[in-house]
């Protein structure tokens, strides 16, 4: 190796990306971490509000990898330009709503572009031949290196043994000999390798990297497109589908009701945005409505949260509704009885 390149590593925070950078930079490249925010992190978000996970550590698993690699993390915000990817992937979907071939190929395009602009020269991801059903098999691998425009300035270190050698292993900026051939769903080879580096404590995501893996959650977003009559979304939107019960009584409308005191806090930070209600006369949820309620709805709405409330089994429960520019009004309603609730109303 006649001078030291420089690379950038897509750090997801799990760790077969964090074992692909690290067995670069074991060859003395020089490596930084770029993560992209899209908004659909598994992150540290949800675990960061729910009462009953104020015991797990809340944790950045990206910064936390960037920090036991000793290596510099650029956090990209991809928010609005992700949408397209979520919303009309060319690719289609995985079991749920996630897109991970259009993805890959979006997020190495931006890694792409960000060494362009930065004078790096190539590019490492953690991906493993076979271990992921739609972006990782060996038709689709060659997939991502063409629509990302990256070609063969994309190395795999953990399979890049069988895979055509690449740029950087052609030109001797790695040595090829010291790169793996791991493949398939078995993580073994993986474990061993991060016991060879005495990596014990890292992340490991079931399904994959961000909440379009999840069934819930996918399940909630549909509801969402649904609701709008298209396929579109806000940051808050997609936010909110991570927090609280969602119930929908009626196509036009939905209740987001806090599941405990953190999720309350988070969902307050909302009342502006949303009609709210909670109870006065006995504790219970912070409640948000979606839609556009009617005066028989909103009542509906109050008797659920009622429902939810320490005053489920009273006569009455005095509920504060209050509209989105702050009018207040009391509603005095019996507590939906178990029977009245709809289990086809749960999202
Ligand atoms: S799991 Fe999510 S973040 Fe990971 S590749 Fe698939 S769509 Fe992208």
């Amino acid at each position: 190796m006649t001078q030291a390149r420089k690379a950038v590593a897509l750090i997801s925070g799990g760790l077969d990306s964090m074992l692909a950078a690290r067995v670069v930079l074991d060859q003395g490249v020089h490596v930084e971490g770029i993560n992209f925010f899209t908004g659909f992190c598994v992150e540290g978000h949800t675990h960061a509000i729910r009462r009953r996970d104020r015991d797990r550590p809340k944790r950045n698993n990206a910064l936390w990898v960037a920090e036991q690699l000793g290596i510099k993390l650029h956090i990209v915000d991809v928010i609005e330009e992700y949408k397209s990817i979520v919303t009309q992937p060319r690719h289609g979907y995985g079991t749920n709503l996630n897109p991970c071939l259009d993805c890959k190929a979006f997020m190495v395009r931006k890694a792409l572009e960000w060494i362009e602009t930065h004078g790096f020269d190539f590019i490492i991801t953690g991906e493993v031949l076979g271990q992921r059903p739609m972006s990782q098999r060996k038709d689709t691998l060659p997939v991502v290196a063409r629509e990302s425009g990256a070609e063969d300035l994309l190395l795999r270190p953990l399979c890049a043994k069988l895979l055509a050698p690449t740029r950087p292993e052609r030109e001797g900026w790695v040595d090829r000999d010291r790169l793996y051939d791991f493949s398939g769903r078995s993580r073994k080879p993986q474990m061993a390798l991060a016991a060879k580096y005495g990596f014990t404590d890292y992340a490991q995501p079931a399904g994959g990297c961000c909440f379009l893996t999840d069934a819930n959650y996918a399940r909630k977003l549909k509801d969402l497109w649904t609701a709008r009559g298209d396929r579109r979304y806000e940051l808050d939107d997609i936010m909110l589908l991570k927090v609280g019960r969602h119930i929908r009584p009626a196509p036009h409308y939905k209740l987001i009701v806090g599941r405990d005191e953190g999720e309350n806090n988070f969902l307050r930070g909302y009342r502006g945005q949303y009609t709210h209600m909670y109870g006065t006369s006995h504790q219970g949820p912070l409640v948000l409505v979606d839609g556009t309620p009617g005066e028989g709805d909103l009542e509906l709405a109050a008797r659920i949260t009622a429902r939810f409330g320490q005053g489920r089994d009273a006569e009455r429960v005095e509920v504060e509704v209050v509209d989105r520019a702050g009018g207040a009004r009391r509603l005095a309603v019996p507590p939906l009885r178990p029977e009245e609730l709809d289990p086809g109303w749960y999202l």
